[in-house]
């Protein structure tokens, strides 16, 4: 099947509303594109769920901290409608910052508390865009269900949050992380590590399911342990490394629930995160 390039929002939302007063559900997966298994991931599960699907590709300049990361993030559009394709998908929308934001922006949304930890002090302003340009794509692609990765899990809850407080009358879905056969948290910006970084980078998982194997309970303890695991390989420069409650996102000291340990890592020039469940015995 050949999916349909939209880059209209009037047009992308006739398209959605049409289909639901016809009886069929729609499923959005917002990204910014150079599509890999992570996003057909979150593409198979709409799917699975939803007669529609709408994948949205907009790079969203507004979240992006660094105008080098932003010059740097690839787009091989042609790729990625292909990928749409053949994975079934009805509509790409893929709108031009033009059309996202037409005039300057005087109205954003702050999930407070939620975006404060974790990535929020080293990427100010990031999580204020992401829900903002996200309201942006619900209101514009007015779905049944979103579907969001658990790869970055702090966007996930912001987003699931944004929807409750909102009251946004959409779904939101988790989806889990897709990984290499190395166990590297596949990502968009996996292509610009150097071979010898891509091979390090492997480390990542390591050092999360040291600490998740463990029957420590003390959150002090675990992040030693993948802090220990990350310091074998030189060319990796830890940002923080955090166990957080699941929903809050609050800082826990002993795991006595259900909890999330979450990181940031340099390698030369690229960030990567990844988390992953801690859950007690
Ligand atoms: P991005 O294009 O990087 O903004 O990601 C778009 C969506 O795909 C977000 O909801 C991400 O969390 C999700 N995603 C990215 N990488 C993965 C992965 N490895 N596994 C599952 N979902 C992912």
């Amino acid at each position: 099947m050949t999916t349909q390039v939209v880059s209209s929002i009037e047009e992308m939302r006739t398209h959605v509303l049409l289909a639901r007063r016809g009886g069929e559900s729609v499923g959005l997966v917002p990204t910014m594109g150079a599509l890999h298994k992570g996003h057909l991931e979150l593409i198979r599960h709409a799917k699975d769920e939803c007669g529609r699907t709408v994948v949205t590709l907009f790079v969203n300049p507004a979240q992006f901290n660094q105008p080098s990361d932003l010059d740097a993030y690839p787009r091989p559009f042609d790729a990625d409608l292909e990928a749409c394709s053949s994975a079934g998908v009805d509509w790409l929308f893929a709108p031009s910052a033009e059309e996202m934001y037409s005039e300057k922006p005087l109205t954003f949304v702050d999930v407070e508390g939620l975006s404060d930890g974790l990535c929020g002090p080293y990427r100010p302003g990031h999580f204020r865009a992401v829900a903002t340009v996200c309201a942006k794509l619900f209101a514009a692609a007015p779905a049944d269900r979103a579907y969001f990765g658990e790869k970055d899990y702090q966007q996930l809850a912001i987003i699931r949050r944004m929807v409750r407080d909102l009251n946004f009358p959409l779904e939101i879905v988790g989806v889990p992380t897709v990984r290499e056969p190395d166990g590297l948290a596949m990502s968009s910006r996996n292509v610009r590590l150097s071979p010898a970084e891509r091979q390090t980078a492997a480390v990542l998982y390591r050092a999360l399911e040291a600490a998740q194997s463990s029957d420590q309970t003390a959150s002090r303890v675990l992040v030693s342990i993948a802090r220990h695991v990350i310091a074998s390989e030189p060319l990796a420069r830890v940002e923080y490394i955090e166990i957080v409650d699941r929903d809050t996102l609050a800082p826990v000291v002993t795991v006595d629930r259900e909890c999330r340990l979450a990181l940031a890592v340099w390698f030369g020039k690229v960030r990567l995160i990844d988390n992953i469940a801690i859950i007690p015995r």
